[in-house]
């Protein structure tokens, strides 16, 4: 589990967090939205010991990142979104990596690059920065850390490489393991994140599950139900597509931009009406 509790963090003098809380639990897809410079980039940072919390806690599996410990990095991994890599064959790079991972599996490593349809390549700081991301994504997808951290991964990938990767996440997940993606490319992870978390100039605005959220809001196209209390609204093909409050018969599934949209505009209302995500396993016994 990754518990941020009452988290402060600035750069020089501006203020960044201030009291941030956020959990996240195992056997999730996190979806981490927001706009340029809304603080995603430094929370993954945070969370990897990259940057140290100026106040709170901050414990991944019940280890303090800054502290860098061993087993810590072992368990960890992250794809930053810009990044390079050295002058060597994709083999020597897994050589030298991979015992740095006790639960690496070299059969993972090539079943992802041949999703990708990139064999090992002969060197890496040769590949098109599409081929480096595949790589690097499929290394760490391999390396059967708990806590897996995507800084915009879809940036730089083409339209099948997406797709694949897509397929390859979803086969990662597992009960023990946090997967966390940061994005602002909602079109290229519907559907496969959830829950979502948004996070606006350092706050966070929404953390929920889309299960919950549905429970509680529906997304309407055409006429509205009288009296319903209209959160967001857009005019498609003529006719209002509406998030209202309350669970309403004939509601389409939701969809991550509109949501990302009615949040990010009515922050106060969000903020106070949004439970944390909660653990599956409680939601099914509540
Ligand atoms: P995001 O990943 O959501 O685009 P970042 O975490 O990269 O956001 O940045 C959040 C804020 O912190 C932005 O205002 C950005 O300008 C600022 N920032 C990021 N890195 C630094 C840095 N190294 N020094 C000073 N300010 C920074």
């Amino acid at each position: 589990m990754i518990e941020i509790h009452d988290v402060n963090f600035k750069y020089l003098k501006k203020p960044l967090f201030q009291g941030l809380d956020l959990t996240l639990r195992p056997g999730n897809l996190y979806g981490l939205l927001g706009k340029n410079g809304a603080g995603k980039t430094t929370l993954l940072k945070l969370c990897c010991g990259l940057l140290y919390p100026q106040g709170g806690t901050l414990r991944v599996f019940d280890r303090v990142p800054h502290l860098r410990q061993p087993a810590f990095l072992s368990d960890l991994f992250l794809v930053p979104e810009e990044f390079s890599l050295p002058a060597v064959s994709g083999a020597l790079y897994r050589d030298m990596l991979a015992p740095l991972y006790p639960a690496f599996s070299r059969q993972r490593l090539e079943a992802h690059l041949a999703e990708f349809e990139l064999p090992m390549p002969d060197r890496l700081d040769r590949l098109s920065h599409g081929q480096k991301k595949k790589f690097l994504l499929a290394f760490g997808l391999s390396t059967g850390a708990r806590f897996l951290l995507l800084d915009e991964p879809t940036n730089g990938l083409d339209i099948p490489a997406k797709g694949q990767f897509r397929k390859i996440l979803a086969s990662e997940l597992d009960a023990d393991r946090v997967i966390l993606v940061s994005t602002h490319q909602v079109r290229d992870m519907e559907h496969l994140i959830d829950p979502i978390v948004i996070l606006d100039s350092g706050r966070i605005l929404f953390s929920q599950s889309m299960e919950d959220f549905s429970a509680h809001y529906s997304l309407l196209h055409g006429e509205l139900p009288p009296g319903a209390r209209v959160l967001h609204e857009e005019h498609v093909l003529g006719k209002s597509l509406a998030l209202v409050e309350g669970a309403h018969p004939g509601a389409l599934p939701l969809d991550l931009e509109f949501l990302f949209k009615a949040v990010t505009g009515r922050p106060e209302h969000f903020a106070a009406a949004a439970p944390a995500a909660r653990d599956p396993k409680e939601v099914a016994h509540a």
